[in-house]
């Protein structure tokens, strides 16, 4: 069996699911499990609708609500005859009737919880999954939908709650082999799963990728397909170098890290069980379904250039922790951490000198109570807009002044922090927001001109 995995712009509206439709009857003799992502921004509206909502603006609330469910509607009436839309309507109007429900009690309570806000989100993904099968049914295959609270479990850290394998995969085994042994299409929305009380949870955004990817290795998939609306994994975000190139093939270490340091065409926690069950994982375009793609595999061929792409992280703060000289024993370091660790915040990238440290973390609203916190251990600076520059590439460590070739193009560049070595895979270090596009221009220009044609396209 395979799995594609459709994100929000590969069925962004008719025409998108009607070229996935298209995309999955060519492989229906691979038995594919579809997992598809919300319609392009919808995640974003339901966010922000619920975001109204605890903040009292019904009408905000209601007129994003109504938005949603007009384009859901229209994009039915296109993809459905009219039986099936008729049939189909009364169940978009009872969603849609719970979700406004849904707001309205955010509203009068006054206040969004991260358990109501996944409520609202998974909207996204539990539309689009009745729809896409809807549509793929009238399209000839033979798809049944099933509900992904059902089979994927999570724990109850809401808004990126992390899954629980054992328990997940035994209920795709039990609930979606035998659909394909039947020789069914099942489909799934990524992204949602719920606990073990079946309350709805999300995985984080950008996560349907890592559902996929959990579907596939439950499941002992030949394949994961990512399809998505750029070639492949390319050199850098072609939205920030137009010069950007396809990666053929790249390794699951490469790729893990280019997602992790932001190259959001893959969700970082999607190689995990891929590598696990050693299952290659294929970035493609629904726009370009003919073409290669980019495959991502434990092992891949040498590499004449030095890196196989830049990636960059955006809305980055940078943490300075500076130790009175008492406290410099060797609890310091574990004192900081451990700040860190209560408030769940990740660390990125850190450095030390004998008084100080500096780390960098997403700017995000757990920041002020870390500061409080860390405020009693030390004296704390707190810069934002930040950005961190990754380059990846293997065997790193052992190509000399690979530094100098780096910084080398960017004299004129404030640096803040510089990583590596923590990874024979990457050279990371962090500058001024604004300054990323010149930087990763420069980098992609020095480092991609001439390319190894056995990895690039
Ligand atoms: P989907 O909705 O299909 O999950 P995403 O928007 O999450 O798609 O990811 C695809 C986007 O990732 C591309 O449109 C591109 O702008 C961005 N991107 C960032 N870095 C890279 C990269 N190195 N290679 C390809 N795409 C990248
Ligand atoms: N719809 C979700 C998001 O926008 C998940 C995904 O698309 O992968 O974050
Ligand atoms: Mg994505």
């Amino acid at each position: 069996m395979i799995v594609m995995k459709f994100g929000g712009t590969s069925v962004e509206d008719a025409t998108a699911i009607s070229r996935a439709a298209a995309i999955v009857k060519g492989r229906v003799g691979q038995k594919p499990v579809v997992v598809v992502s919300a319609m392009a921004k919808v995640t974003d509206q339901l966010l922000a609708m619920a975001k109204a909502a605890g903040a009292g603006d019904r009408d905000t609330a209601q007129r994003l609500c109504r938005s949603l469910q007009e384009r859901h509607y229209n994009t039915a009436g296109e993809l459905l005859g009219t039986v099936r839309f008729t049939r189909f309507h009364a169940q978009l109007e009872e969603s849609f009737q719970a979700l406004d429900e849904l707001l309205r009690g955010i509203a009068a309570v006054g206040e969004l919880t991260p358990r109501t806000t996944d409520n609202v989100a998974a909207y996204g993904e539990m539309l689009s999954s009745v729809l896409v099968t809807e549509a793929f049914v009238a399209n000839g295959l033979d798809a049944v939908l099933v509900d992904s609270r059902e089979v994927i479990v999570t724990d109850s850290t809401f808004m990126r709650a992390a899954p629980q394998f054992e328990e997940t995969n035994e209920r795709l085994l039990a609930n979606v082999r035998p659909l394909l042994d039947a020789g069914r299409v099942p489909v799934m929305g990524g992204f949602i799963g719920a606990n073990k009380a079946a309350v709805t949870t999300t995985i984080g955004r950008g996560g349907s990728d890592f559902s996929a990817s959990i579907v596939g290795a439950a499941l002992g998939a030949e394949r994961i397909e990512i399809w998505t609306d750029v070639d492949g994994m390319m050199t850098t975000d072609p939205n920030l170098c137009p010069d950007a190139r396809r990666i053929k093939v790249i390794s699951f270490d490469e790729a893990a890290e280019l997602a992790y340091f932001g190259a959001k065409v893959l969700h970082p926690a999607t190689v995990l069980p891929a590598i696990q069950k050693n299952i290659p994982v294929y970035i493609l375009n629904s726009r370009n379904p003919s073409g290669e793609g980019t495959r991502i595999t434990t092992r891949a061929p040498k590499c004449r250039n030095f890196f196989k792409a830049i990636a960059a992280k955006k809305r980055i703060t940078i943490v300075d922790v500076a130790a009175p000289r008492i406290l410099l024993a060797h609890g310091f370091l574990k004192a900081i951490f451990d700040a860190f660790d209560r408030h769940r915040i990740p660390v990125d990238v850190v450095s030390t000198s004998e008084v100080s440290v500096s780390l960098t973390l997403d700017s995000n609203e757990s920041i002020p109570a870390l500061a409080a916190d860390l405020a009693s251990l030390a004296d704390v600076k707190y810069e934002g807009r930040k950005a961190i520059v990754c380059l990846v590439g293997e065997n790193l460590r052992e190509i000399p002044g690979i530094a100098a070739h780096v910084f080398g193009e960017l004299k004129d560049i404030k640096i803040r922090m510089i990583s590596q070595g923590a990874s024979e895979i990457n050279l990371t270090f962090v500058v001024e927001e604004e300054d990323v596009p010149e930087i990763v221009r420069r980098l992609h220009k020095k480092f991609f001109s001439e390319l190894d044609p056995e990895i690039f396209a």
